[in-house]
């Protein structure tokens, strides 16, 4: 029994197949082109190993609802080839056992049972990068709601030192992904944050913005962890200026030890990374078979 796994990323596209049990048995990694060029390499692969169930952590948004005809179709985004295609149809042939969700919702799935959340029922995982997404997971349930969450375009107060305060999203003025994402830090120093050393200022104030986000993630959803993932998190001096941050601005307010004595185990990175996604993905294809079986 063979379970196919797909993470279905803006610039690669990271398939796996795992046993039952959750052994990675193999993995392959194909760039994202367009779905004509993309997709038959997917669907060969999967065909080829003979996969009994497959579950797919993609880029949205994403129709989550199980009851609609389009479930499973990306939507509105930005990458236009990808618009409107109907990608969990496309991969199960309507014939698998299937189930997709978004990257960030499949990533915190992992991270609960097999990672930095494991045992608990609450916790959010964001992933900070080129873009900004959180998957929300609160009393066992991933969190879609009207469609899913999308914590990348909360608004923000600004930094009174930023030099850019509106951020660089097309769609908001000062949103968490306009502000915060690896390419609204490089807007503001004009340059590559990468290259900038640990004590440099930008970082305080990503710091202030990485927190404010935590807060809102605490007063809205009331996770029992944050899980801060991406490659902007690589930058291990952000962790405890985010939780110094967001000690400040909840000012007492939220009395639970796991905030006021703990803080350092509830905002923490994730154990899975960078396979949060695809592990989340053969979770989601495990669960499809076992509803099937
Ligand atoms: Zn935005």
């Amino acid at each position: 029994m063979k379970i196919g796994a797909l993470e279905a990323g803006g610039t690669k596209m990271v398939m796996g197949i795992f046993s039952r049990e959750g052994e990675r048995l193999v993995e392959h990694t194909i760039p994202t082109i367009s779905p004509k060029e993309t997709v038959p390499h997917m669907q060969a692969f999967f065909a080829e190993h003979d996969v009994d169930a497959l579950g797919v952590a993609a880029f949205g948004p994403l129709d989550l609802s199980r009851s609609s005809p389009t479930y499973g179709t990306i939507t509105s985004t930005p990458k236009l080839a990808w618009q409107n295609y109907p990608l969990l149809k496309e991969l199960s042939g309507g014939r698998l056992p299937s189930a997709i969700d978004t990257d960030v919702n499949s990533a915190v799935l992992a991270e609960i049972k097999l990672g930095a959340a494991i045992g608990l029922q609450s916790a959010a995982y964001v992933t900070v990068g080129t873009g900004i997404g959180a998957g929300i997971c609160v009393e066992g349930q991933l969190v879609h709601g009207l469609m899913h969450p999308e914590v990348g375009h909360m608004l923000l107060r600004p930094h009174p030192e930023d030099s850019n305060p509106n951020g660089v999203c097309p769609y908001h003025d000062g949103c968490l992904e306009g502000l915060a994402s690896g390419p609204a830090i490089d807007a503001r120093i004009k340059g590559d944050a990468r290259r900038l050393a640990d004590d440099d200022p930008t970082f305080d104030i990503e710091a202030c913005y990485l927190a404010q986000m935590c807060v809102n993630l605490i007063l809205t959803a009331s996770p029992q962890r944050i899980i801060l993932g991406g490659g902007v998190m690589k930058r291990k001096i952000l962790f405890d200026k985010v939780r110094a941050g967001t000690m400040k601005l909840l000012n007492g307010y939220i009395g639970h030890a796991a905030i006021l004595e703990r803080i350092h185990e509830y905002i923490v990175p994730p154990k899975l990374f960078p396979v949060s996604g695809l592990i989340g993905a053969y979770l989601l294809g495990l669960r499809a078979y076992e509803e099937n079986e």
